[in-house]
């Protein structure tokens, strides 16, 4: 089946859905976001990208940026991070506290927010900029320099980032900061304002579908390592359901509250879907159903 009917169908399937759960609203500035959105990309491992809907259409990538801080991570020094950060799905709220304490201050996965604070304190200390070395991978990768920071979502959430404060503050007196909590926080907060359309989102993580190599053929992440990043967005890529997500769509895959969902087909492509409205767990409602449709028409999960 050609790509562009692929996308023609899954879209039709999941229209009655379009605006099903809720919308963020704990940041004031995405809670405005028209829940009847839908869009959605699909970019091959060469690059040739396919759309429908709103797939041109910057959305808030929000958590969806935590795969890219990782990856800068892991370019870096490869298995460094994985002594301040474990890789178990959390099984609680991406937000949660007190899973926090329990762990006495080692986030159970890098995709939960505590994860991604210390990951962006390792990526600070490898590269001074975690958020400008973000934008230089995705703009590259995209070949879009317009990607960029939502000065207004970034401050919006700035006035609102109690809980993040909180958890950073517990990391801080666990001794799992290297950085004053201030700058680790701006920089999360910036990297989650990130705003760029279904169509930069896919082809930016194209080398997630090619055993980690970048769009000009050089190498970001080794073999093994693109396989473990895979693998750890399956296992905990969305929030604590990561099961019923790997039960139903069967793909690694990132969500994020600006509705937003980043999946591999690794070997073939990566897909991208946006769909504002929000289910109980954070997923995108109707991207979810997308993605279920996508691999049940295609076949193509990784199971
Ligand atoms: N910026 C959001 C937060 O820190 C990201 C959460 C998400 O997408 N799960 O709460």
């Amino acid at each position: 089946m050609r790509y562009q009917t692929i996308l023609d169908t899954v879209r039709a399937e999941v229209s009655p859905l379009v605006g099903c759960g809720r919308v963020a609203d704990y940041i004031p500035a995405l809670a405005t976001v028209d829940p009847s959105r839908f869009g959605m990309a699909l970019a091959t491992a060469d690059g040739t990208v396919y759309g429908v809907g709103d797939w041109q259409t910057s959305l808030s990538i929000q958590s969806i940026s935590k795969v890219f801080s990782l990856a800068m991570a892991l370019s870096g020094d490869d298995e460094e991070i994985w002594r301040r950060v474990g890789r178990e799905p959390s099984g609680s709220p991406f937000n949660a506290l007190q899973q926090l304490e329990n762990d006495r201050g080692v986030p159970r996965n890098p995709f939960v927010n505590a994860g991604a604070l210390v990951v962006v304190d390792h990526v600070l200390a490898l590269t001074g900029d975690p958020t400008g070395a973000v934008l230089d991978l995705l703009r590259t990768e995209a070949d879009n320099p317009a990607i960029d920071v939502d000065r207004q979502l970034a401050k919006s959430e700035a006035g609102n980032r109690h809980r993040n404060a909180a958890l950073a503050h517990l990391l801080a007196d666990y001794g799992a900061l290297t950085h004053p909590v201030d700058v680790v926080l701006d920089q999360y907060t910036d990297l989650c304002a990130i705003a760029m359309s279904c169509r930069d989102l896919a082809r930016a993580a194209g080398f997630l579908a090619r055993h980690g190599l970048r769009a000009d053929g050089s190498r970001l992440l080794s073999r093994s390592t693109a396989k473990r990043l895979n693998a750890t967005m399956l296992t905990c890529g969305t929030y604590d359901s990561a099961g019923e997500f790997a039960y139903r769509v069967g793909l690694p895959a990132k969500s994020g509250v600006g509705g937003g969902i980043l999946a591999v087909v690794p070997n073939r492509c990566t897909v991208a879907v946006w769909s504002p409205g929000l289910d109980e767990s954070g997923n995108s409602c109707a991207g979810r159903a997308a993605l279920d449709a996508f691999t049940t028409l295609t076949g193509w999960s990784v199971f």
